[in-house]
């Protein structure tokens, strides 16, 4: 185990679901609610991490919508978003594709541009200060109406050189992919990415829409895939990337028990799964964790490991030529492991 723990922290990786606000961690969330004077209803670090930890998706989505009022600056999205980047460069983090919820701020009474300047600045300055590159991916709230995602579309617009992608996050029951097929086109027509959360709670047959209704370059999460023998042979033969998480799937109880989870027979069905940390302020760990806890839950095999961590390459909007050096890399770190 501590070999594959060696191999784990050696190899290089990527991250391709990861949602910036959900980096907070509880000293941040202070701290910034200080220097804001920002009004919370917790008075110690302690009572902070008690709200941590909650039992349930909604839960979950009160404290992280409260977490996001503390943010409140460009320098406050450039530091949450610095503060990620330096944590998963320790993980041998090299690539990440993140997400931001843009409506989480315009709907408290942000400027669009305030949240994107912080988070570009801190991304930008990442391939220097710690050999990362990145993709930046603008999620919809899936819970809200479609014109509201055309509307932050429409602010979006002189940042879409700069965005790479678009996603769809919150709570996916009773929203399915088709909502937002109309803002799918559109961004498709840009030669924007496209990715979504399908598949975490919601059933089979939101998958297959935002598969063949959305036409996703990828998938967020997916496990409920696995219920429709048909949607992984479809998956499969698109070569598909799925974006896994792990750890949050355990907090948010999506599996029961950790030894439950289906990572290692996605890889065995001949699924692109990749490993990811979500949230991982408040799903318990970064990505080496994930893969750590997942490895020793499941059993993962070195194999397994060596796949997972060129899944999240070959699963990436990285040009082919830029995958294939990372690739080589994994080769020589697992020929010397
Ligand atoms: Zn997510």
């Amino acid at each position: 185990m501590a070999d594959l723990d060696a191999l784990i922290d050696a190899l290089p990786k990527a991250e391709l679901h990861l949602h910036l606000e959900g980096s907070l961690e509880p000293e941040q969330l202070m701290e910034f609610a200080a220097r804001n004077g920002v009004d919370i209803p917790f008075r110690t670090l302690d009572e902070v991490r008690a709200a941590y930890s909650f039992s349930n998706l909604q839960d979950f989505l009160d404290i992280y919508y409260q977490g996001m009022s503390v943010l409140q600056t460009e320098a406050d999205f450039h530091d949450l978003t610095d503060a990620y980047l330096q944590r998963v460069a320790a993980d041998n983090v090299r690539h990440v594709e993140v997400f931001f919820d843009p409506q989480g701020h315009t709907g408290r009474g942000l400027p669009f541009e305030v949240p994107i300047n912080g988070i570009l600045k801190a991304l930008d300055a990442a391939e220097e200060k710690y050999g990362i590159t990145y993709r930046l991916i603008m999620c919809f709230l899936r819970h809200l109406p479609e014109d509201e995602a055309f509307e932050t579309w429409k602010q979006a617009e002189p940042w879409l050189d700069r965005i790479h992608g678009i996603g769809l996050d919150s709570s996916e029951m009773g929203h399915p992919p088709s909502k937002f097929a109309r803002i799918y086109e559109a961004a498709r027509e840009r030669g924007l990415k496209l990715v979504a959360h399908a598949g975490e709670e919601g059933p089979p047959a939101y998958v297959w829409e935002a598969v063949d209704g959305l036409k996703v370059d990828r998938i967020d999460h997916g496990n409920r895939s696995l219920e429709d023998e048909a949607l992984v042979a479809r998956i499969r033969d698109a070569g598909l990337t799925l974006t896994v998480c792990p750890l949050s799937n355990l907090s948010l109880c999506v599996v029961d028990d950790l030894k439950d989870h289906p990572m290692k027979r996605m890889l065995e069905l001949g699924l692109k799964a990749t490993v990811n940390s979500d949230d991982p302020a408040y799903f318990g760990g970064y990505v080496n964790q994930n893969f750590r806890e997942t490895a020793r839950a499941v059993g993962l095999t070195r194999e397994h490991v060596i796949t997972l961590a060129k899944n999240s390459f070959t699963g990436s909007f990285l040009s082919p030529d830029q995958q294939r050096e990372h690739l080589a890399e994994i080769d020589r770190i697992a020929a010397s492991h």
